[in-house]
């Protein structure tokens, strides 16, 4: 699982050749490379779609349900394909019924467009209940069918328009952030499954990345998560990179944490002496 000090070594050597073997940095390049090992033992790639890369749609075969609703085209109507990351024109799923993008869908993704925009340029961008559930939607809509029964309350949480609505439940979630020039090129959505089941690791991490950043998501409310209770669940980062020579950047991971609803924030108890 953890990666051996000679797999670090080589992978340090790797980004520092890739820097154009300048001095200095020695120290970032074995922390960076130890991270990427680290999360790439623990987890696979189960899903990869590139975006912006022409059409391409996913899920339109004969016994196409919704994956939020399941119900058949038969019961409801679809409509056209939709995109997997808001904004984006490919890949599009059929997946998704008209009556659910009605409802609740089209609205978080106008909060994930607001969210991704603003966030792509300001660090400090809040990430709001809305903006997450936008988030697992995309990830929900490009799992792996099979692994859906596993998320069946992730999927009543993000279909609920009522946001307040089973927040403990998601109380302490986060998104990890990564700004790097490099991230402007290749955007895409990427999947990754934990290897071993016993390990203390969520079992999805959900990317994003383009426009300069990638957000990385654990999903949250996974059924396969519970068997691990009692354990604290670690949350392992990534350490990209891009470029070569002067134009080489790893990027480093920065939390933001979900902002709490203001509305169900605990009021503070006065003390009765100074209330009175
Ligand atoms: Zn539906």
């Amino acid at each position: 699982m953890r990666p051996s000090f000679h797999e670090i070594q080589i992978a340090a050597y790797d980004r520092w050749e890739r820097r154009g073997y300048s001095h200095g940095g020695d120290a970032n390049d074995w922390l960076d490379a130890e991270t990427e090992l680290t999360f790439l033992g623990h987890y696979r790639s189960i899903a990869e779609h590139p975006l912006d890369a022409g059409r391409v749609v996913l899920g339109d075969g004969p016994n196409r349900r919704c994956r939020f609703c399941e119900r058949t085209p038969r019961q409801v109507d679809f409509g056209e394909p939709r995109p997997i990351v808001p904004g984006r024109r490919s890949p599009v799923t059929a997946e998704v019924c008209g009556e659910c993008r009605g409802d609740w869908l089209d609205a978080l993704d106008q909060e994930f467009r607001r969210f991704w925009d603003r966030l792509a340029n300001d660090p400090h961008t809040p990430l709001s209940t809305p903006a997450f559930k936008a988030i697992v939607a995309g990830a929900l809509a490009v799992m792996p069918a099979g692994m859906l029964p596993d998320f069946v309350d992730a999927i009543e949480w993000v279909s609920n328009p009522d946001h307040d609505l089973d927040d403990r439940l998601i109380a302490g979630a986060e998104c990890r952030v990564y700004r790097a020039g490099f991230l402007h090129q290749d955007p895409g959505v990427s999947l990754y499954r934990r290897v071993d089941d016993d390990d203390p690791v969520p079992f999805l991490m959900d990317f994003v990345r383009g426009d300069g950043i990638m957000i990385q998501v654990p999903l949250p409310m996974c059924l396969r998560d519970e068997d691990l209770d009692g354990r604290s669940i670690v949350h392992l980062a990534r350490a990209p990179f891009g470029g070569t020579g002067y134009e080489y950047a790893s990027s480093r991971a920065e939390r933001l944490p979900l902002a709490v609803s203001v509305r169900r924030a605990p009021a503070r108890r006065i003390p009765s002496a100074i209330a009175s």
